[in-house]
C-alpha cells in the first residue's frame, strides 16, 4: 500500500485528498492499458481519461476561467505514473500541448480547450528542433507573413504526440528581433497542408514521438498566440507551470519502485530469513524513502507556491524537476538491484520504470540546464 501520509501536508486542501483517492481507485480499475501499439494506447487513454473527467484540470475551463491548479496537475501525474507511465504521458501532454492557449489564447482560440479537456482532441507542444533543443532561442524554423496568413517552414523534432495529435502549438521565428525576442507561437491543426510527419522516433520507453516537417504550411494570422515576438515568453511561462509536474511524474515512478521493493523484501527469503531482515536492504529502503519524501516536498512546495499566486516559480520548479527526476533514477536503480535477476526481466514493472524514468532527466530542460537555472536564480537574488 503506497504511503499516503504526504496528503496530510499543509500544501493540500480536502479536494486534493479526495482527488488522490478517487483517481487511485479509477487507476486500479482501468490501468495499465496494453502498450504494444503506443498510438492506439494513447488514443484510448486520452479518450478514457477525458470521458471520466480526469483531463479537466489540464486546461482552462472556458465556462469558469481561473488559473490552472498545479497541485491537482502534480497529484494526478504522480498517481497516474505510479500505475502506468503512458497514462501519465497522455494526461501531461494534454496540458503541455494546450498550455499556451490556456495562458495566452483569445476566447476564439480557446475553443480547442473544450475538446482537449473532454479527450476529443489530442494536443502537442512543438518547440525543439534538430539544432535547438536546450538552446531554444537558436531555433531556425520560420513563420513569414503572407497577406492575412503566415507560412511556416522548417522542422521540429522530439514532438510528443507527433503523429497522433489533432493540434500542434508551434514556435517559429518571425524575426522581430534576433534570438529569443524574434519567436512567435502558432496554433497549427494537424490537417494543415504542408505539415507532415517526417519520421517517427522510437525510444527506450516507447511513446508517440515524431519529427515534423513544415513546407510553407499556411495558417491564418488569427492562429498567432499573443503578439509577434511573444513566443519565447509564452513557451517559458508554459514550462514554468508544467516543469514541476515532470518532478511529480518522477515521484510517482519512484514511489512505485519503493513499494515494489518493500513488497519484494517482505516476500523473498534469503539465507533462511526474509530479505527485509538484512540491514543492508533496510539501508537501501531507508535511502529510497528519504529520496521520495524529499522529492515530494520540493514538488509540492513548487506547486503550492504557484497556486498561491506567485507570478513565476522558476527556482522552485527547477529544483523540483532536477531533484525528483535525478533521485527517482537512483531509487529505481536500487529497486532493480533489490529484485535481482527479475529486475532486468523484460516488462517486469521495475525494468519498465528503469526505462520510463530516463527521458525525464532530458526533456523540459535537461538536469544540467536546471542547475544553471537554479544557480542564476540564487546568484541573482544574492
Ligand atoms: C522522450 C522525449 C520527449 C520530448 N518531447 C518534446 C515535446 O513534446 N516537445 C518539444 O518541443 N520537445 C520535446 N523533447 C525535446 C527535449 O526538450 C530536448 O531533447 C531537450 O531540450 C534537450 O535538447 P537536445 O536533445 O537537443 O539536447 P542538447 O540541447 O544537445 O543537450 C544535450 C546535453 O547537453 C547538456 N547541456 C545542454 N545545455 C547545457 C547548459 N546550458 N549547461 C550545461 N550542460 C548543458 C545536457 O546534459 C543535455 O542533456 C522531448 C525529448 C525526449 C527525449
Amino acid at each position: 500500500m503506497p504511503d499516503r501520509s504526504f496528503l496530510n501536508w499543509p500544501f493540500f486542501e480536502e479536494r486534493h485528498r479526495q482527488l488522490a483517492d478517487q483517481l487511485d481507485a479509477w487507476c486500479a480499475k482501468n490501468l495499465p492499458v496494453d502498450h504494444h501499439d503506443v498510438d492506439a494506447a494513447c488514443r484510448e487513454l486520452v479518450a478514457k481519461l477525458g470521458r471520466d473527467g480526469w483531463l479537466k484540470p489540464t486546461a482552462l475551463d472556458t465556462d469558469n476561467p481561473g488559473p490552472l491548479d498545479v497541485r491537482t496537475l502534480c497529484i494526478t501525474r504522480e498517481t497516474l505514473a505510479r500505475h502506468d507511465g503512458l497514462a501519465d504521458f497522455s494526461f501531461a501532454m494534454q496540458g503541455l500541448g494546450t498550455g499556451a492557449l490556456s495562458l495566452f489564447g483569445t476566447p476564439e482560440q480557446q475553443h480547442w480547450l473544450d475538446q482537449t479537456r473532454a479527450g476529443k482532441a489530442i494536443s502537442a507542444f512543438a518547440l525543439s528542433e534538430p539544432r535547438s533543443g536546450s538552446d531554444v532561442a537558436n531555433m531556425e524554423m520560420t513563420a513569414t507573413r503572407d497577406g492575412d496568413d503566415y507560412l511556416l517552414t522548417g522542422e521540429k523534432t522530439w514532438i510528443s504526440n507527433g503523429g497522433i495529435a489533432n493540434l500542434y502549438i508551434v514556435f517559429a521565428r518571425t524575426a522581430e528581433a534576433p534570438g529569443a525576442k524574434g519567436i512567435s507561437a502558432f496554433i497549427v491543426p494537424a490537417a494543415t497542408a504542408g505539415l507532415s510527419i517526417a519520421e517517427r522516433l522510437e525510444t527506450i520507453a516507447p511513446h508517440p514521438l515524431a519529427r515534423l516537417s513544415f513546407d510553407n504550411a499556411r495558417v491564418p494570422a488569427s492562429a498567432l498566440i499573443g503578439k509577434p515576438g511573444d513566443g519565447f515568453r509564452i513557451a517559458m511561462s508554459v514550462l514554468d507551470v508544467f516543469r514541476s509536474t515532470v518532478g511529480a511524474a518522477a515521484l510517482g515512478f519512484a514511489r512505485r519502485a519503493l513499494d515494489e521493493s518493500v513488497s519484494r523484501a517482505a516476500e523473498r527469503e534469503l539465507f533462511g530469513a526474509p530479505m527485509a531482515d538484512l540491514q543492508m536492504v533496510q539501508g537501501h529502503i531507508a535511502d529510497m524513502a528519504l529520496d521520495v519524501d524529499a522529492a515530494a516536498l520540493l514538488v509540492y512546495r513548487a506547486a503550492w507556491t504557484k497556486d498561491m499566486g506567485a507570478p513565476r516559480v522558476t527556482r522552485e520548479a527547477a529544483m523540483a524537476k532536477l531533484f525528483a527526476t535525478d533521485r527517482a533514477q537512483e531509487v529505481i536503480d536500487t529497486a532493480v538491484q533489490l529484485h535481482g535477476g527479475d529486475g532486468v526481466r523484460k516488462d517486469h514493472i521495475v525494468e519498465s520504470l528503469y526505462r520510463e524514468i530516463r527521458a525525464l532527466r532530458i526533456y523540459e530542460g535537461a538536469s544540467d540546464v536546471q542547475k544553471v537555472v537554479i544557480a542564476r536564480q540564487v546568484m541573482g537574488a544574492a
